[in-house]
């Protein structure tokens, strides 16, 4: 299958892993020699994207997804994927340096991120699960959502997991992951698995060819 999803209806047809709201949204973007797909390519695949994958709670859809906000979202999405990709070819351990041949990325996140005025609320509840504080923006809903949406991506490439960004170990597959275990080199096991079975199969093809 190629080409842009109209609209995903299950949280089975998205390209999910679990990750953070950056990682997962940087993952929206799917493009392997074999298959190209945007999960935000219309305004009913952003709807679609922002309702089923679970990070993204909490960010408020306007009732009207206009093909602008969906344009605009992409842009956020396709600056923090680059940036994600810079860090993961870096490979850290610390913060990866954001030069000269990430500007532009950077610069659409903070334009993005500009788009509303923020502020910073302090939890009241005790012993809630997450950080004691929520990032809170006003002004039109689209605005919101597009500054939101670059503020929590800009949290996470400058906070402390941007060192253990990787993208999948198989050779095509371009998901990215959150490496917490030294030994995860896969997105999802499925991908170690298929590598595994085609390294077997072409093992095996070898061994009947030579006999
Ligand atoms: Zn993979």
């Amino acid at each position: 299958m190629s080409g842009p999803v109209a609209q995903p209806a299950a949280k089975e047809e998205l390209p999910l892993l679990g990750e953070e709201f950056a990682v997962e949204f940087a993952n929206s973007l799917y493009r392997s020699p074999h298959e190209h797909l945007d999960f935000l390519a219309t305004p009913p695949a952003v709807r679609s994207w922002f309702s089923l994958a679970q990070p993204a709670a909490g960010l408020t859809l306007p009732r009207e997804v206009s093909a602008e906000l969906a344009r605009d979202l992409r842009s956020v999405r396709d600056a923090v994927r680059a940036l994600l990709e810079h860090a993961a070819a870096v490979r850290g351990p610390a913060r990866p340096p954001y030069g000269p041949e990430t500007a532009t990325a950077v610069q659409t996140l903070h334009a993005s991120a500009r788009r509303a005025r923020a502020h910073l609320i302090l939890e009241a509840s005790a012993g809630s699960e997450g950080p004691g504080w929520t990032l809170s923006h006003e002004g039109p809903l689209p605005d919101v959502l597009v500054a939101a949406t670059a503020s929590r991506c800009i949290l996470f490439l400058g906070g402390e997991d941007i060192g253990n960004v990787r993208i999948c170990a198989r050779p095509g597959c371009p998901m990215l992951f959150v490496r917490r275990h030294r030994a995860r080199r896969y997105c999802h096991e499925s991908c170690g698995h298929n590598l595994r079975q085609a390294r077997y199969y072409r093992a095996r093809t070898v061994r009947t060819a030579a006999q």
